[in-house]
């Protein structure tokens, strides 16, 4: 079978990435045709380690389908992102997420604050700046309504540009996350530099923060360089009580994570954010 393959295996090979490419561009056409119309906003509370009150809001991209299932961001986020797709998709998040806010402040909840995640691609080839500040215009949002949450790779790219993008959404009133924080690979003293808010340490280093020397490390030191650059910590993935006693003991600020609220419709928050948690 081998001895005749060479040919066969790149023709069998051509065959599947054609496959895969064609099953590629339909899932584009789809998204595309659904950016406007079908795309939710899920959202998930953001607490105070110390009494459980909430901080903010995370707006989470969803993709029902006609089934009544979802597709994950995890399924479609890399696509959008390799064909130019995510620019108009993250438009229509900014301001999903700025209606969401108003919407808050008519709830009696408006100085929770919505972070919005922002894709690379987006952060280096829109004008973000301009899309925040008409999003904040038009839905009548105070400074600092909303946030942006980026990824080390984001800021690794491109570092003057994204010193640049950076201080601009910071004199239009929206301050930045550094998302997945411990996952990339930025070199401290260029962190130092970046006009940063907060550090959001990745769910990876949470997971069992509470039984596991190494992560335990792993999460001191990261709160320890947080808080050194004078920025507020956020935990992700935050599943257990355990969990959640380990990070406040530590001086953890802020939590996130299934524990303390499972991303759900705006409504569906609104109702559970008086709750009192863990
Ligand atoms: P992320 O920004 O790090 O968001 C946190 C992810 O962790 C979300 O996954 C959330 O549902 C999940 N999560 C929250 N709490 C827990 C927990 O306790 N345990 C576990 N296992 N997971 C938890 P989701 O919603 O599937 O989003 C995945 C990623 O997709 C996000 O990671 C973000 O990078 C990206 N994404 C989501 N919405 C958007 C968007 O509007 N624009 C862009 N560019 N990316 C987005
Ligand atoms: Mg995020
Ligand atoms: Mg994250
Ligand atoms: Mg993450």
């Amino acid at each position: 079978h081998a001895a005749r393959a060479e040919g066969n295996v790149v023709a069998w090979f051509d065959a599947a990435v054609t496959t895969r490419l064609a099953d590629r561009l339909r899932l584009a056409g789809r998204i595309h045709a659904a950016i406007d119309n079908e795309f939710q906003l899920y959202f998930q509370p953001i607490r105070h380690a110390s009494d459980g009150s909430p901080a903010s809001l995370e707006a989470l991209l969803r993709w029902p389908q006609a089934d009544g299932s979802f597709i994950p961001p995890s399924e479609f986020i890399q696509l959008c992102e390799d064909t130019g797709l995510i620019l108009a998709l993250g438009r229509w998040v900014i301001r999903a997420a700025a209606q969401a806010q108003r919407r808050l402040v008519e709830a009696g909840w408006g100085e929770l604050s919505i972070a919005v995640n922002v894709s690379a691609v987006q952060f280096f080839n829109s004008d973000l700046v301009a899309e925040f500040a008409r999003a904040q215009q038009d839905f009548g949002l105070a400074r600092g309504a909303l946030h942006v949450e980026l990824t080390e790779s984001s800021l690794m790219r491109k570092p003057a540009q994204a010193m640049q993008t950076m201080q601009r959404l910071h004199e239009q009133g929206i301050s930045v996350s550094l998302d997945d924080f411990g996952t990339g690979y930025s070199s401290m003293s260029y962190l130092q530099h970046l006009p940063l808010d907060i550090l959001k340490i990745d769910r990876s280093f949470v997971a069992d923060v509470e039984t596991n020397p190494r992560n335990a490390s792993i999460c001191r030191a990261l709160l320890s360089l947080g808080h050194s650059m004078g920025l507020t910590i956020i935990a992700e993935g935050v599943e257990t009580p355990g969990q959640l006693d380990w990070l406040a003991a530590h001086g953890c600020d802020q939590v996130q994570g299934y524990l303390l609220g499972r991303p759900a419709p705006l409504e569906k928050i609104i109702a559970q954010l008086d709750e009192v948690v863990a």
